[in-house]
């Protein structure tokens, strides 16, 4: 650097600024629509309502720890710490304010494997939210692993703290938060069965500022006050918003009438995705 004049010292340091900005940016895509809990304080705790059945919570239990566990991923911190608490739903999974409800039922042949749903107020806040694992299709042989059903459950969570998926098309990116499938030939792999160090940067990036209220401080059920949440039928989803290439991953939004917003993640079984990768899997039929 003795060498070199001034200008292009300033020259090769904004060229590595921009760089640096660059590298940002591309780590940083998986929001899921800026949508985050209102918080008052840089840490907080969410609460993950426990609802599960004996053969769902070590997977709940192993997700919650992953997620509290910035370090094992060689991330420096997280905002969002979770905390397992006594389910306060049932397998239906109504949502409870300033919690998440994990649940996991037989929801039945619809075609889906997992659904996270959350309801925002103000745009961008989470108000609730629920995590449901399908197991009409878990019991089945094909699902039926440990390594699939956590990779499940720890997306299905983490999209509730306001995540999106890093890669939709299948590939594995060493994260729940994409569509590697732990089945088949890949039954034994446990890639993407927990989060990666860039989900941990992206948690970081979306809690980076503080609100003036909180939404993570239970006050009372809001679904009791208004029909904000959503049901067993997939019509309470609302409108198909976006979908994967494969038809594997889908996002449904719903506007209430009290202003609110319900946005859900829907997780759709290979069966489902493979017969018309582009339509709307709750109309195709025949899973
Ligand atoms: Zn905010
Ligand atoms: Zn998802």
């Amino acid at each position: 650097m003795a060498f070199l004049n001034r200008s292009r010292s300033i020259s090769i340091a904004a060229g590595l600024a921009a760089v640096a900005a660059f590298v940002n940016v591309a780590v940083a895509t998986n929001s899921w629509g800026g949508y985050h809990w209102a918080r008052t304080t840089s840490t907080f705790t969410l609460k993950l309502g426990n609802n599960l059945s004996p053969g769902w919570q070590q997977h709940l239990s192993d997700a919650s720890s992953d997620w509290n566990s910035p370090l094992s991923f060689g991330a420096t911190s997280t905002p969002l710490v979770t905390a397992i608490v006594a389910g306060q739903s049932s397998k239906r999974c109504t949502m409870v304010a300033g919690t998440t409800q994990v649940c996991n039922s037989t929801y039945g042949n619809n075609g889906w494997l997992g659904l996270a749903s959350i309801n925002i107020t103000g745009g961008v806040h989470i108000t609730q939210g629920s995590a449901k694992m399908n197991d009409t299709y878990f019991n089945t042989s094909t699902y039926n692993n440990v390594n699939e059903k956590r990779h499940v459950m720890c997306q299905e969570i983490a999209h509730t703290f306001g995540l999106d998926h890093q890669s939709t098309n299948g590939s594995s990116q060493n994260t729940c938060m994409d569509y590697f499938s732990n089945t088949g030939a890949n039954a034994t792999s446990t890639l993407s069965t927990r989060p990666n160090k860039h989900d941990f940067d992206e948690l970081n990036l979306i809690y980076a500022h503080l609100d003036s209220t909180t939404t993570v401080a239970q006050t009372s059920s809001l679904s009791s006050k208004a029909d904000i949440d959503v049901t067993d039928d997939p019509n309470s989803w609302g409108k198909l918003v976006s979908q994967s290439t494969n038809g594997r991953s889908a996002t449904y939004e719903r506007y209430n009438e009290n202003g609110s917003k319900t946005v859900s993640h829907v997780y759709w079984a290979i069966e489902a995705a493979a017969k018309c990768p582009s339509c709307d899997h709750r109309y195709d039929g025949g899973h």
